[in-house]
């Protein structure tokens, strides 16, 4: 039987999820409303703007709902804004901002400065076969701090070694020359799996294939 597995569609890159989880061998539907998440074996959390998405989900009377579902054992996948999202603490939120938690992780916002604020890279996944994975990171978060009970899946590559080109000097105080090295890209904590990168407008689903394993186990 294949898992279905929701996309949040509030904003963000919906379709393309959708599309990798397809291929990952999941059925994939659209979440919008608060009685579709007790039709889901598992939830993504796309990319997009972690601060709308968060205003969305209380419109949508959605925020309460899932913070419970995500509590109750519900496994999630986040990318990029869906990382912020999962993340319980968040460095570079706007005064307002409320995540669903759930992962016991700091986060920093557009951490990787405004030189590069969006490129494409690989990384190297645990628990993903088959060599690096092509990751574009855009306006991405990274991982500043992961509690005891997470593990770390990526980071990112060190310089010389084509990864992410080297910040200028005034892109702001969290990547530094050569800081944007060695991040925490990639976690998992239990069914809660989060990268910092987007993985679906890539056209390889190995991500989407060990979020399909997770909601499997
Ligand atoms: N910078 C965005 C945020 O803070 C995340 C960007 C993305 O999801 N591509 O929500």
């Amino acid at each position: 039987m294949k898992p279905v597995i929701g996309v949040l569609a509030l904003q963000g890159d919906v379709r393309e999820h959708v599309a990798a989880l397809e291929v990952a061998g999941a059925r994939a539907v659209t979440v919008r409303r608060p009685t579709e998440l007790a039709a889901i074996d598992g939830l993504v959390l796309p990319g997009g703007e972690s601060t709308t998405i968060d205003k969305l989900l209380r419109i949508f009377e959605l925020f309460d709902p899932l913070r419970a579902a995500i509590a109750a054992g519900l496994p999630v996948y986040g990318s990029c804004a869906g990382m912020i999202l999962l993340a319980d603490r968040v460095l570079g939120a706007t005064h307002d901002q409320q995540t669903l938690g759930g992962l016991d992780v700091t986060v920093r916002r557009n951490a990787f400065g405004r030189q590069v604020d969006s490129f494409e890279s690989s990384v190297e996944m645990a628990g993903v076969p088959g060599g690096p994975v092509p990751a574009a990171f855009i306006r991405a978060p990274w991982v500043e701090e992961a509690g005891p009970g997470v593990q770390v899946l990526a980071r990112t590559r060190h310089r010389g070694a084509s990864g992410p080109a080297v910040p200028a000097p005034d892109a702001g105080p969290a990547a530094g020359a050569g800081e944007d090295a060695g991040r925490i890209v990639a976690v998992r904590q239990g069914t809660l799996l989060a990268t910092s990168f987007h993985p679906e407008i890539t056209g390889d689903a190995r991500v989407h294939e060990l979020f399909v394993a997770i909601v499997k186990e």
